[in-house]
């Protein structure tokens, strides 16, 4: 067996749950559900861009496939299969080992197989390509807003941003709750249950990754409506008592990426089902604001006079 093949059999095959062919050949065999339509979503993590060169490599194999399982609860689609494509610029077993575990750490916790990808030398890059179900018309497009929506996020976005700026030392977080926002960051929760529950009830998603205004901006922009966040409406609360630096929780909540919270636009006859929701999964999901008609594109953060506030940051733009 060749030295390549030898380190993907090490540690990127195991045992599938399901019958799809998988590594060995050259390509997988995927055969969706009856009824229902493939969604499919890359992300490609960079050392020194989106992970830290020292970052723990076991968080890091969970981080590569739950960002992209985001993508799919983002779509409402149930995660079937994933393929997973590295660059490396050394083979360093151990930390392979503690990659790949985090990694099918996650895929077995949410029901994937990984079914292939390929491997090569070069600077440390991980891709993951994700493959998901969904009804045949029923995923959740961002153009899907209708005027009067209410807007829902899942969780506490700003978590992960936090966290990062701990991580780079530039605040120290509150003991109590320093190890959950630094694993927010690391190890990230995708809201799989969740966006396999909106279909039907929530009429647009997409998740969190750079930033909630940002993020919210591409639903106003694809579904031709102005976003109003009622400031007053945000969770503050465990923010503010995380971290004492106003402003820069006021960052992280409304700017920060990294979150792969979902943000949802859903009718108000929704709104009893959502929070029945909310406890079935023991999620909090909070309604922030309102998608209106005019000024197709715009976001707005108002105070609880209605009057707009200011907006300093919206979010991270690799390019920018
Ligand atoms: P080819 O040259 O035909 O593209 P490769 O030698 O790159 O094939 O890969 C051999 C097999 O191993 C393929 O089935 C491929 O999908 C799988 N594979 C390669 N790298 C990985 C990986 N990191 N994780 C899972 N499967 C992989
Ligand atoms: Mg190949």
């Amino acid at each position: 067996m060749s030295p390549e093949f030898e380190l993907i059999r090490r540690h990127f095959i195991r045992p599938m749950r399901g019958d799809a062919l998988g590594p060995g050949d050259d390509c997988a065999l995927v055969a969706p559900s009856p009824g229902c339509e493939l969604a499919v979503t890359s992300d490609m993590l960079v050392s020194g861009t989106h992970f830290l060169p020292d970052t723990d490599p076991r968080r890091l194999g969970w981080k590569t496939l739950a960002v992209n399982l985001s993508d799919l609860a983002a779509m409402g689609a149930t995660p079937r299969w994933v393929t997973l494509a590295l660059s490396l610029p050394q083979v360093d077993d151990a930390w392979l080992a503690a990659l790949s575990d985090g990694f099918f750490e996650c895929a077995y916790i949410y029901g994937v197989d990984l079914i292939g990808g390929d491997t090569t030398r070069g600077p440390l890059t991980l891709c993951v390509t994700a493959f998901g179900e969904v009804a045949a018309g029923k995923a959740l497009r961002r153009s899907g807003a209708q005027d009067g929506d209410d807007i829902w996020v899942s969780g506490q976005p700003g978590r992960a941003a936090l966290g990062l700026a701990d991580v780079l030392g530039r605040l120290r977080l509150k003991d109590a709750c320093r190890d959950d926002y630094i694993a927010a960051l690391e190890k990230p929760l995708p809201r799989v249950a969740l966006g396999c529950a909106l279909p039907g009830v929530a009429s647009a998603a997409i998740d969190v990754s750079d930033g909630l205004l940002a993020d919210l901006g591409h639903v106003a922009a694809a579904s031709d409506l102005h976003a109003v966040v009622e400031d007053a409406a945000l969770p503050w609360p465990a923010l503010r008592a995380a971290c004492d630096d106003e402003a820069t929780v006021r960052r992280a909540l409304l700017a920060g990426g990294d979150d792969y919270e979902v943000l949802f636009c859903a009718p108000r006859r929704a709104h009893d089902a959502l929070r029945q929701l909310s406890e079935s999964l023991s999620l909090p999901l909070n309604r922030i604001g309102a998608m209106c008609a005019g000024r197709a594109g715009d976001v707005s953060l108002i105070d609880a006079q209605g009057c707009e506030l200011p907006i300093a940051h919206r979010g991270y733009d690799h390019f920018s």
